[in-house]
């Protein structure tokens, strides 16, 4: 049996199954019990004979398969598809299933089930873990760890606008989830936007969906319907022109604006009519100048902060890295600022609670 590093589950058990898991405590920090296997990449079903653990690729290679676990509810809709909470039958463990409906031939799901084992592999308190994915009769499906405050877009329309003390805590771990993607995995997002962070009672901000609108993108002539959302999206981008990780920055800038103020930066030319059709939202993105936040409204740290990230050269935008020292991002930590309550406490129950 291959090894893996140190389980990282929280599994929710009574006191006597916790009693008979532990001793099937692996020394690798997995569970194991006949042919069950529960660790940091989630459960899956092993085969016996002690072999290889299986590739991360179908449910018949014997693994964690939809029969293993309960849907409780769906908790989100996306243009790609549902995201459900789900529980896993044995342990209790929540999870969120993600599932995209995508009719593909073999050889592009092969290119698929590789992609995806990039999200497998990362390892950041401010990244959502994928503990699995597969695919099964028309459907990708990704087993995500479950955020229980939903996405920062479903906070946004509880609270409507979010205060500089919080936006700054969250811009610290969005950051730190950032260096992460594009330092250490060299990875760009390129979706970055409120419904693609996540939120939990614990406080804790986490970036999900890195790479896979990559995969819906290059498998997009594989697809009937894709329907991106291309308003955080630079401009040079848009331009057509080579981009790099500096389009994310450009994306958060965004975000945080309209976590801010509560209105996406750009508004329609006329009111009441949005925008006559995506074109001239883009063309807006690459020909007006760079959205930017109020100076009556905001403090001057959090206007430079923006005025950073929405930078239209890429050149001229700064980094991930660089961002993490802004004095925006610093200038609260002496207010204790406690994302927990906020999150729990801000408007009506969170979305997911
Ligand atoms: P798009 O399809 O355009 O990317 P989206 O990001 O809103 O839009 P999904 O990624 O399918 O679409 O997510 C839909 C919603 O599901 C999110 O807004 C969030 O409320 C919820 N959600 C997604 N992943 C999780 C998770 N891991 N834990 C809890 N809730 C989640
Ligand atoms: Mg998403």
């Amino acid at each position: 049996m291959k090894k893996r590093g140190g389980s990282n589950l929280r599994l929710k058990l009574s006191p006597d199954s916790e009693i008979s898991f532990a001793k099937f405590l692996t020394d690798s920090g997995t569970f194991k019990d006949g042919d069950l296997l529960v660790g940091r990449n989630g459960l899956r079903i092993v085969p016996q004979d002690g072999q290889e653990e299986p590739p991360l690729v179908k449910p018949s290679d014997n693994q964690l398969t939809l029969a293993d676990v309960d849907t409780i509810k769906v908790i989100g809709k996306g243009n790609g598809g549902i995201v459900q909470l789900v529980r896993h039958k044995w342990t209790g463990q929540f999870f969120a299933l993600k599932v995209i409906q995508m009719n593909i031939q073999d050889s592009v799901r092969k290119q698929i089930a590789q992609e995806l084992k990039i999200n497998q592999s990362s390892q950041c308190p401010y990244v959502v873990v994928c503990y699995h994915s597969f695919y099964d009769n028309g459907a990708i499906s990704i087993v995500l760890e479950y955020m229980d405050g939903g996405s920062l877009a479903d906070f946004l329309k509880k609270v409507k606008s979010i205060p500089e003390t919080y936006l700054s805590a969250i811009s610290k771990q969005v950051l730190k989830g950032l260096i992460y993607l594009h330092h250490d995995k060299h990875i760009i997002h390129r979706d970055l936007k409120p419904s693609n962070i996540l939120i939990n009672h614990g406080g804790e901000v986490k970036i999900t969906d890195f790479g896979v609108s990559a995969i819906l993108t290059s498998t997009i002539g594989q697809r009937d319907t894709f329907v991106g959302t291309y308003n955080y999206m630079s401009p040079e981008r848009i331009s057509g022109e080579t981009y790099d990780y500096k389009s994310d920055i450009w994306s958060l800038g965004l975000l945080l604006l309209e976590c801010a103020t509560g209105c996406f930066p750009y508004s329609p030319p006329e009111l009441g009519d949005g925008w006559i059709n995506f074109y001239e939202l883009l063309e807006a993105i690459v020909e007006q100048p760079q959205p930017s936040a109020s100076s009556e409204q905001f403090s001057p740290e959090f206007c430079s902060f923006i005025s950073a990230c929405a930078t239209k050269d890429p050149n001229d935008r700064k980094s991930a890295q660089e961002l993490l020292k802004h004095p925006f991002v610093s200038m609260y930590e002496d207010l204790d600022v406690d994302l927990a309550s906020y999150f729990t406490s801000a408007g009506s129950p969170l979305a997911t609670f």
